[in-house]
């Protein structure tokens, strides 16, 4: 294409609700054949609700929700958020959390009232042994309903699990069809556990083969890697932190404008509304702008 023909599509771009970091980015968007689209904040809204408390023997549900609210309180994981905002909203004030950490991909810990308090993957807690009977059942019936189970430890054991819910967006399943219209592939790759990614997966359209669950944000650049040396030209659309060396990595990054300055950064293009189908109205403008329109 001309220098003036990707001005003008670079226009037609931000028009469009896309920013496009350079007029070179159209061309990069030409062959790519697979999309990669992380799930939370993505696919879904990312704002999460509590729905769900449940308890181990001699656990109140308002003592688990103190020590877990506390913990997530420190965090800014949208599971974070809904679990501290259930919290704060049932018991007022929560108490203050020492020696916090984040463990990416995997959950919280840290002291809450002098408990060491860990939320997050049950496996997180099952290093010294299985999860109670009632919270393992309790985890499995929230995780195929497609809700993310985050089980609550203290004291060294597992003592509730809780249920949170992510809506999938309207405007996703839409998007995929049109992605897969325009002959592309897309994949859901995500962080959380595999029974909540494909029934999410199965909600927008996506087979459970193209489902990249139970993956670790260092890992998510592996899973773009592994995608190119199969001879694929990746395009990912994502908005964490965790999604940033990813997107970078991919042949085409496109970041949600509702998401984090990393993702941003690391992207070539910027969907500006956070809808997943201006994804598609770029790769349709790329080609226009380059006269390959199928
Ligand atoms: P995604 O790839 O879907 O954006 P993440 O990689 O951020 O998800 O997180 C993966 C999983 O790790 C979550 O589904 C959750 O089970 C657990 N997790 C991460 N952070 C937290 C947290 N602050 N509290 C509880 N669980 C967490
Ligand atoms: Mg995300």
């Amino acid at each position: 294409a001309t220098p003036t023909a990707l001005m003008v599509g670079t226009g037609r771009g931000a028009q469009l609700g896309i920013l496009i970091k350079g007029p070179e980015v159209l061309e990069n968007t030409r062959r790519v054949d697979t999309v990669v689209l992380d799930k939370t904040g993505t696919v879904t809204t990312g704002r999460m609700t509590l729905l769900a408390v449940h308890t181990a023997e001699g656990v109140t549900e308002d003592e688990a929700l103190r020590l877990a609210g506390a913990l997530e309180h420190a965090s800014e994981h949208p599971i974070a958020a809904a679990v501290a905002a259930a919290a704060a909203e049932k018991l007022g004030p929560l108490p203050a959390v020492e020696g916090f950490e984040n463990l990416p991909g995997l959950g919280v810990r840290g002291v809450v009232e002098g408990r060491a308090v860990i939320a997050g993957r049950a496996t997180l807690l099952t290093d010294d042994g299985p999860l109670p009977a009632p919270l393992a059942e309790a985890g499995r019936a929230a995780e195929a309903a497609g809700r993310t189970a985050v089980t609550v430890g203290w004291d060294g054991a597992a003592r509730a699990v809780l249920e949170v819910a992510d809506a999938v967006k309207p405007t996703s399943a839409e998007a995929i069809a049109e992605l897969r219209a325009l002959g592309l592939r897309p994949v859901l790759l995500t962080g959380d556990n595999r029974a909540v990614a494909e029934a999410v997966a199965a909600e927008v359209g996506i087979p459970a083969e193209d489902v990249y669950a139970e993956v670790l944000p260092e890992d998510k650049v592996a899973a773009v890697e592994i995608l190119q040396a199969e001879g694929r030209v990746v395009a990912m659309v994502g908005d964490g932190v965790n999604d940033a060396a990813a997107l970078a990595q991919a042949d085409l990054g496109l970041a949600m404008g509702t998401g984090t300055d990393a993702a941003i950064e690391a992207s070539d293009l910027t969907l500006v509304r956070g809808d997943l189908r201006t994804a598609a109205d770029a790769i349709r403008l790329s080609r226009r702008t380059l006269g390959t329109i199928k």
